[in-house]
Formats: C-alpha cells, structure tokens, sequence
C-alpha cells in the first residue's frame, strides 16, 4: 500500500443506499452493520456471533467482510463463529498475534477496499491509534469513523496497554478530523461520561445540549451514537485538555499545577477511573 500522502482524501460521505445499523452485544457493546439495499453487509467488531446471526436471519442480510478495531474479547469473540456459519470473508484488523482470525492485516494509512459493498464499493483508511491497546485501530471514510475503545462520545478508553502521551496523541488525531465526521464507538457509555464531564466543566453549555439529546435517544430506546467530531471536540473533555477550565480542574483534583495538555490529560484518565 501506498503511503497515506499518495491518498486522495477519504470520501466524504456515504454512497446511496448505504446505512449504518447497531447491534447489541453484551451489556453495552455495539456491533456496527455496515449494508446496502441488496442486503450485503460489513460489521464491524462482533464481539459475539448470535445477536448478528439472529440480525442477518431478521434482515435477510449476507456478510461480505469484518473489520476489527482491537484484540478485546468483546471486540472478536463472535469472529470464528461468524466465519464458520455465513462463509469465509476478509476480516480486516491490527499487526497482532492475539487476533488469529484476522486474514487481512492493516496498518497506519492503509485503505481497505470494500469492493463488495453499493455500487462503488466502500473505503476506509486506517488510522493506528495506540493506548487502549498497543495495536488498537480506528477505521475512517465516507465521513464516518469507526473509533473502537478509543474515543467514546464525551470519553476514551482506559489505557490498558498505552502511555499518556500515547493515548493523548490518538485523540488528538482522531480530533483532527472534519468536524462533521460521525463517530461510531463500541460501547453506550455516553451518558455515564456526560456526568464526569459535568464535573470537569460544569460551566460548558455544549454537554448541557448534547445531554439533552442523549436522553430523549435513550429515552426512546436508541442509541446515543453517532455522535460526530464536532460535538466531540465542544464535550469531550479528554479532547479539551488544552482547555483552560478543563486544565484548572485537573489541576485542582490534583492538588498540583500541571504542565500542558498531556499532563491533564493523564490527570482526567486518572480521575475518570476512579469518578
Ligand atoms: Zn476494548
Ligand atoms: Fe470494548
């Protein structure tokens, strides 16, 4: 694969007839379905296999390929089991042994063709975003990204295997793209994060707002995603450690002054684990 300077930019938003569905998994896990009007589809992290079995028998649907953002059972648990029931199909994720069912390796600025999938196919580059996990990537095109346990809507994974610096750079690349991109994240951890969020800047109109309509979603059953890189950047504190109220807040939970975006950031994490 080229370099992602050879890329012309990822398109920009998704061809007709192409819809993106959530499955529920777990407690609060999303299973993304990626279709189109002939029923083919592409999902993204099945973490287990029966609630897309029971998905593709309701909707008629045929898997065309799999896209894996890291190497958490709740993530892949359902790949083997998918595979073996609706036939081989490329399962695109991460350089990492602990995902065995991969068969299509990704790495930084690699575009995966989904040639199956509308008329034109679909594409998304790959973006390495390490600290959940040391291998965890985020898949972005057609003006939606598919975040995985790094970004949540007003949150981020905890580091498991990353640094501060790590984990911080991540978001701030992931902050960087069109405001207007919509954000699909793995888990329905909104409304918990909006009120750690609250704490750290009670003051911020823009959580208030998203708030509101995280709560009739969720009142009416629905997810709360996606959310976008817009609302992100206006709510998320971890995107907002360059911030000054956010920065103050840390520095006041800390007891100490912190110097720079990093170092709040590593503060927020520490808080958030134990809020
Ligand atoms: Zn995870
Ligand atoms: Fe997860």
């Amino acid at each position: 694969m080229p370099p992602p300077a050879a890329h012309p930019a990822a398109p920009a938003t998704l061809p007709d007839g192409i819809t993106i569905e959530p499955i529920g998994a777990f407690k609060d896990n999303y299973i993304w379905c990626i279709r189109d009007s002939a029923g083919r589809a592409v999902i993204v992290d099945p973490g287990e296999a029966l609630p897309v079995l029971d998905a593709f028998r309701a909707g008629g649907l045929s898997l065309v390929g799999i896209l894996l953002t890291h190497h958490h059972a709740d993530h892949i648990g359902g790949v083997a089991e998918l595979v073996r029931t609706l036939g081989a199909v490329p399962v695109h994720g991460p350089v990492d042994e602990r995902i065995a069912e991969a068969t299509a390796r990704v790495r930084d600025g690699d575009r995966v063709v989904i040639a199956g999938l509308g008329e034109g196919g679909l594409a998304f580059d790959v973006l390495e975003v390490p600290g959940h996990t040391s291998s965890h990537v985020a898949y972005h095109g057609h003006g939606v990204l598919f975040s995985g346990d790094t970004l949540f809507s007003v949150g981020c994974g905890r580091m498991f295997e990353g640094t501060p610096p790590q984990m911080s750079a991540s978001l701030d690349r992931l902050a960087a793209l069109p405001a207007d991109t919509r954000v699909y994240c793995g888990h329905e951890y909104t409304a918990a994060n909006i009120t750690f969020a609250r704490a750290v800047e009670p003051g911020n109109a823009a959580i208030d707002e998203w708030s509101r309509r995280v709560d009739q979603l969720r009142a009416s059953g629905r997810p709360s995603l996606p959310s976008s890189i817009g609302i992100e950047r206006a709510t998320n504190p971890f995107l907002r450690c360059a911030d000054t109220a956010v920065a103050r807040a840390a520095a006041e939970h800390a007891g100490r002054s912190l110097s720079g975006p990093v170092e709040v950031f590593a503060e927020l994490r520490a808080w958030k684990n134990t809020f």
